[in-house]
């Protein structure tokens, strides 16, 4: 068994926790029960047919790459491994496993608790309880306390969160701040700001463009601290000092963020901070590296790909909506077709109606008239790394019985 009895990704010196960081031998064993949950038949068919399904006046094309990543495979795989382990213990997930709905609830019908569920329940584990840490991993702060409590965890950290985080302790060391851009709200952002913090560092989360005009403003001009500490109020370590703290900057990414603008923003930073220090000294007061996982990069490439070589009338994104990589395939859609951002297939109503979130905004929105009525129609299809197969299955299959009669 593949168990290690070490701390996984910090600086504790000792703990009675057992950590499982390589799954837990029982691939084999659920292996059926994930092709059941999760695998699409019509899916593969469809790969098989050059990405494209013709029926009727309906066609759809997938893009070459979407759907379940490899940190996202795994994490599913070790849920349910941990489930078949300990099948007489208590298993929770800190909180969502990943970013979708459909598979959040089928660990929930397994029985898998969630610690974000209830107000305290942190308080309440023992060492009898095993724990399986999430894809986007945890803070230290969390690591820390359940490895006091001497739970058993599980973790399925991604590997490409592992190396952003490689990378943002590198910085701490050298003192270098992290300037991450990602979305400070969310698991995976705010566990890479606490690796900076337990190496001794400190960090500034960026969201987009905006914001880093608003820093590198700052570095240009050296006026105006208070302008940066107000416009980043829960977006810094404690006692950010934007004087001592923006001196030696390190750039780092959430993993999921659209590669285009982490490339923009990295470019501010860099032209601000040679302003300020001179090309001559650039090298010890930036460093930069990119942290846009290759799962990630793959699906906006694909995309991208898609829309330059099939003439579509309309796009579907199928993810969670707080799932970052699927806002950001919406996003790319967005600025050339008209995009419909699903949460799951029952999202598609009818061929008149669809629930959906539009790019930017915060709430659902049902759409009337969203399909064309008569005539041919091709439908650009595509999902986050946090949607499994068979929803792309079941929204298929809807759009085929919407244009079957018509
Ligand atoms: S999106 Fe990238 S970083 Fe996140 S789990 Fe998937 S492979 Fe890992």
């Amino acid at each position: 068994m593949c168990a290690e009895s070490a701390h996984s990704s910090g600086n504790l010196s000792s703990s009675s926790s057992l950590i499982f960081r390589k799954g837990l031998d029982l691939k084999h064993a659920v292996a059926g029960m994930l092709a059941e949950s999760y695998h699409s038949e019509l899916v593969d068919q469809i790969k098989a047919s050059d990405f494209t399904l013709q029926s009727g006046r309906l066609t759809v094309h997938l893009a070459r790459e979407f759907g379940f990543c490899y940190g996202v495979d795994r994490a599913v795989d070790y849920a349910y491994q941990t489930r078949r382990r300990f099948p007489d213990r208590a298993v929770y997930l800190t909180g969502e496993i990943i970013h979708n709905p459909h598979v959040n609830d089928q660990l929930r019908a397994m029985g898998v608790r969630f610690l974000s569920d209830t107000k305290g329940a942190i308080d309440t584990l023992t060492a009898d309880d095993v724990i399986i840490l999430p894809a986007f991993g945890v803070t230290m702060a969390m690591l820390q306390q359940l490895e006091r409590r001497g739970c058993t965890l599980i973790d399925t950290t991604c590997g490409s969160v592992l190396n952003v985080w490689k990378n943002v302790r590198r910085y701490a060391e050298g003192g270098y701040t992290s300037v991450i851009h990602g979305k400070v709200w969310h698991e995976e952002t705010q566990a890479t700001a606490s690796q900076a913090v337990e190496y001794g560092g400190r960090y500034l989360v960026v969201f987009n463009d905006a914001e880093a005009a608003v820093v590198c403003d700052y570095i240009r001009t050296g006026q105006n601290p208070a302008s940066v500490l107000e416009r980043f109020p829960r977006a810094v370590s404690t006692g950010f000092d934007p004087e001592r703290d923006l001196q030696r900057i390190g750039l780092a990414n959430q993993t999921t963020m659209l590669m285009s603008e982490s490339l923009q923003i990295e470019q501010m930073f860099k032209a601000a901070m040679t302003d300020r220090y001179g090309a001559t000294s650039l090298a010890s007061h930036f460093q930069a590296f990119d942290t846009i996982c290759s799962a990630t990069q793959d699906r906006q490439d694909a995309v991208v790909a898609l829309l330059a070589e099939q003439t579509v009338d309309l796009m579907i994104v199928i993810g969670g909506y707080n799932s970052s990589n699927t806002c950001n395939l919406a996003r790319i859609c967005a600025n050339s077709k008209p995009t419909f951002h699903i949460a799951d297939p029952e999202c598609l109503v009818s061929g008149e109606e669809i629930r959906h979130r539009p790019v930017g905004s915060k709430t659902e929105e049902t759409t009337k008239g969203w399909l064309p009525a008569s005539g041919p129609v091709s439908v650009g299809l595509t999902s986050g790394a946090s949607t499994p197969d068979n929803l792309v299955g079941d929204a298929v299959r809807r759009l085929v019985s919407f244009t079957a009669a018509t």
